[in-house]
């Protein structure tokens, strides 16, 4: 377990710069001061024009390939007792809301629910980059791909149509898990490791862990 740990941390580092925005968006739902939006706006400014950010991005899931890759070495189809499958985290994971944000941040609007389901009905967000590439060739090597995300349930339908729009080949309603009462995902990940054997968790917040 060892390496995989290693991979989470790198995960982390990646999207740590971007995570900034929502834990700070998503804690603080009183009204937010102007000033208060300076530096996320550079923090949203990175996500979307950096060369680094994306260099992070691919540098991230090349790591992933390398690690998957590894995994399908470690036991032979006959050896392996369940099918495997990778979790991802959606929202700055795999799927990029700067836009949303920026809206939010140049209107001086705080986080708010009504706002974030209209963002998301309107099926916009592009992949992070490298996402659709790595999970796309997870599924031709056989893996299933698990989409957990905090997005809550009345927002799949058009969580799934977003996936579907970048690239992402394998999505359906039985993947895309998204939250109903539960307040964590890790019931969400046992159900998944009961039926595969999880080999990658990656994620832009430590609860993605
Ligand atoms: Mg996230």
């Amino acid at each position: 377990m060892k390496k995989r740990d290693y991979f989470y941390a790198l995960t982390l580092v990646v999207c740590s710069t971007v995570g900034s925005y929502f834990i700070t968006g998503t804690s603080a739902q009183q009204a937010v001061p102007a000033h208060s939006y300076g530096y996320q706006i550079g923090a949203i400014l990175y996500q979307q024009k950096a060369a680094e950010y994306r260099a992070l991005a691919y540098q991230a899931f090349n790591i992933a390939r390398w690690q998957l890759d590894a995994d399908s070495k470690l036991l032979s189809k006959v050896t392996r007792r369940k099918p495997r499958a990778v979790i991802v985290d959606i929202d700055e994971t795999v799927l990029d809301n700067s836009p949303a944000n920026a809206h939010s941040a140049k209107n001086n609007l705080p986080f708010n629910i009504k706002d974030w389901y209209a963002w998301g009905d309107m099926r916009k967000a592009k992949a992070v980059p490298g996402a659709v590439d790595f999970l796309n060739y997870a599924v031709s090597k056989g893996v299933k791909v698990f989409f957990i995300s905090n997005r809550d349930e009345i927002q799949k339908q058009a969580t799934i149509d977003n996936l579907r729009a970048v690239g992402f080949k394998d999505v359906s309603t039985e993947n895309v898990v998204l939250r109903q009462t539960e307040p964590t995902k890790e019931p969400r990940r046992q159900s998944v490791a009961a039926k595969y054997d999880i080999v990658l968790l990656m994620g832009d917040k430590l609860d993605d862990f």
